[in-house]
């Protein structure tokens, strides 16, 4: 049984082990879920923010692809005059009046004698100057002293000083490299932050990759008037010379050679190739220039730029990228496409940081420069606190299944114990009751014997045995009805025939029945009757209780100084009182409540040497409880114990 019990409890502790194992490794996987969600969540961002990025450079850059190169004069000749007309109309740039267009900022061209021109040249020479004027053309002779100061130098060869145009398709200049994929866990490196975290978004927009030359047929008197006019007088020989120079250097450039022919054609072909990137350390010159510095993202001033061909002239055109646009516009998509609870800043990548609240970075590849967007949780401890919260929930409800299974384990290592008791203690009752029976049996047995045998001398010896073989089979008669009794309460049969009646009577007669058993162990029973009026009872469980009370009284209290045994009557309100009073050893206060418990008996040497099953004071409590009334036991003086029997007047 216990063994069993012993395999069960390790068995469920085990299985709650296991349980408590597993639920800690589901919330850590709850956990790992929950960050992989919110990084693929701020790796989709990302990869909008790019498409949509890429999507406005495209149209952008498109666009600037798609500009004439008249645009970048300051006026020029539409191509639509009629052969033969006389009168050029000539329109103003569209350029002209502003410099900032979309991303691009200061258009300009470069003549192949090294000089600048621009849509807004001739500004300063406008008879009504406004103060906006003035402060387009400040704004605009600082931008062309800017791309003489740092782009021209970059631009121009070492040998004669002179401006190489054969090599304006980007040889000379570092050419637009392959854009850098960023390694991750490079970056990371560098930046300090975890890789995983980190990752790069190419954007090739502005690269000259998927652009193609375009080839326009123009006519030629268009085109002379606009490509020559819009030089100023004092250069006009010089560019002719240069021009001819120019011709002889780029001459093994096939595709920059005009055939003969063609010269004399009305129309003129004109090459626009694709715009390339060209990053000039430094800033423009001018009084904000430690701003732009401090803002620069690209660690210089990131130029785009096209060659023009048309026959042997070879021009630049090009503007300088707004950076300052190109982060509203990342900025314009990011709070676009982010989520409630993300936030984020955009960074030069040398100032990217390491730091614990970025959740994501994604670095916007341009090629020639890279920009960090770092994303953020506006609440990054949320997915801490739904996992702080888990945990007390499956924390809590283990703590409950544990406390419930222990409980569970130890009501049924309680009933297991008691009914290993109680088999225990009905091994012991069966012993009890065989030696019980077998006592008195061997008297009467041996009474009789010498009875029969005629070898009792006088009459009054054969009277005393008469008497012994009647005060044994009267002890007999009292087990044999208490285990009957017992017997037919457990199985629910006892029947109680409740009447009216004088319980004093009941009582005495008792005692008066018990009297010569109590004489012959030396004992005498004193009877104090109280004033009772009619009480109902059932007579033969009273004739029960006292006989049981009494029996006991002799039984164990016959070591006793003072061997009077005292049977008291009395009412006490709803009660009919009887109490048994003997002056033995009483009953320690730890056994009290148990000695009324079937088949009890105390272990201690005493009782041991007295025979008895354990059933007389159950009875004596059921019998009480069938009357509406208990059993209680208290102390008496000096010594003993006095029962107290209440049983309700009426039932
Ligand atoms: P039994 O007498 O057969 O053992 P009982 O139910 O009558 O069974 O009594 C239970 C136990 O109560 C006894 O074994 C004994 O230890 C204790 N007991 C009962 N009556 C007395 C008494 N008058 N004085 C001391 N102990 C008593």
């Amino acid at each position: 049984m216990y063994r069993r019990l012993i395999i069960l409890s390790i068995i469920i502790l085990a299985a709650l082990c296991g349980l408590l194992w597993m639920g800690y490794h589901s919330i850590r996987i709850r956990a790992q879920g929950l960050e992989g969600a919110r990084l693929g969540e701020f790796a989709a961002v990302a990869e909008q923010i790019r498409q949509d990025v890429t999507r406005t450079l495209d149209e952008f850059m498109q666009t600037e692809q798609n500009r004439p190169y008249t645009d970048y004069q300051y006026y020029y000749v539409p191509e639509n005059l009629a052969p033969g007309q006389q009168q050029m109309p000539v329109l103003r740039s569209p350029l002209a009046g502003r410099l900032e267009q979309g991303l691009a900022y200061g258009n300009f061209q470069i003549e192949p004698d090294g000089s600048v021109i621009t849509p807004n040249d001739n500004v300063d020479q406008r008879q009504d100057l406004t103060e906006s004027d003035n402060k387009l053309f400040a704004e605009a002779s600082s931008n062309k002293k800017n791309i003489q100061d740092n782009l021209l130098p970059a631009l121009r060869g070492t040998t004669n000083g002179s401006l190489k145009m054969s090599s304006y398709s980007g040889s000379s200049i570092e050419p637009p490299k392959e854009p850098e994929t960023l390694q991750p866990d490079r970056f990371a490196e560098q930046a300090g932050q975890k890789a995983k975290l980190s990752q790069s978004y190419p954007i090739e927009s502005l690269q000259s990759r998927g652009q193609k030359t375009q080839v326009i047929e123009q006519r030629r008197a268009v085109l002379e008037q606009n490509v020559i006019s819009n030089r100023p007088a004092q250069l006009q020989a010089q560019i002719q010379e240069l021009s001819a120079q120019a011709e002889e250097m780029t001459g093994l450039d096939q595709r920059q050679t005009a055939s003969p022919d063609e010269s004399q054609t009305e129309t003129v072909q004109v090459r626009v190739e694709p715009f390339f990137p060209v990053v000039v350390p430094g800033q423009p010159a001018g009084s904000d220039s430690a701003r732009q510095q401090a803002e620069s993202i690209f660690g210089g001033q990131v130029f785009l730029l096209r060659h023009v061909q048309i026959e042997d002239r070879h021009f630049l055109q090009g503007f300088r990228l707004n950076e300052k646009m190109l982060s509203e516009q990342i900025e314009q998509s990011a709070s676009r496409f982010m989520r409630e609870g993300m936030a984020f800043e955009l960074s030069p990548r040398k100032d990217a940081r390491d730091d614990a609240e970025i959740a994501y970075t994604a670095i916007l590849n341009f090629g020639f420069g890279d920009l960090v967007l770092n994303l953020r949780e506006i609440d990054p401890g949320w997915i801490d606190r739904e996992i702080r919260h888990l945990r007390i929930w499956y924390f809590s409800i283990i703590a409950i299944v544990l406390l419930a299974v222990t409980l569970g384990l130890a009501s049924l290592w309680r009933s297991a114990t008691a009914q290993i008791r109680l088999a225990q203690k009905k091994d012991d009752f069966i012993s009890a009751v065989s030696h019980e029976l077998r006592t008195p049996l061997t008297s009467i047995r041996m009474y009789a014997e010498m009875l029969e045998k005629n070898w009792v001398k006088s009459q009054d010896k054969a009277a005393e045995y008469y008497g012994n073989m009647r005060q044994e089979s009267e002890r007999l008669s009292r087990l044999i009805e208490n285990v009957l009794d017992f017997s037919r309460i457990q199985r629910g049969r006892k029947k109680y025939a409740f009447n009216a009646g004088d319980i004093n009577k009941c009582v005495e007669d008792v005692v008066e029945m018990m009297r010569p058993y109590a004489a012959q162990k030396g004992f005498s029973i004193r009877t104090e009757p109280g004033q009772i009026e009619q009480a109902t009872f059932d007579s033969d469980a009273v004739t029960q209780i006292v006989v049981n009370l009494l029996d006991n009284a002799i039984k164990y209290a016959r070591e006793a100084a003072d061997k009077t045994i005292t049977v008291r009557t009395r009412t006490d309100g709803k009660f009919t009182v009887i109490e048994v009073e003997d002056h033995g050893p009483g009953v320690p206060h730890r056994q009290r409540n148990k000695i009324f418990e079937q088949f009890y008996r105390p272990t201690a040497e005493a009782t041991r040497e007295t025979a008895g099953t354990g059933l007389g004071l159950a009875l004596v409590k059921r019998f009480a409880e069938a009357h509406n009334g208990f059993v209680e036991i208290i102390s008496a003086k000096p010594t003993g114990a006095i029962f107290r029997v209440a049983l309700a007047t009426r039932i």
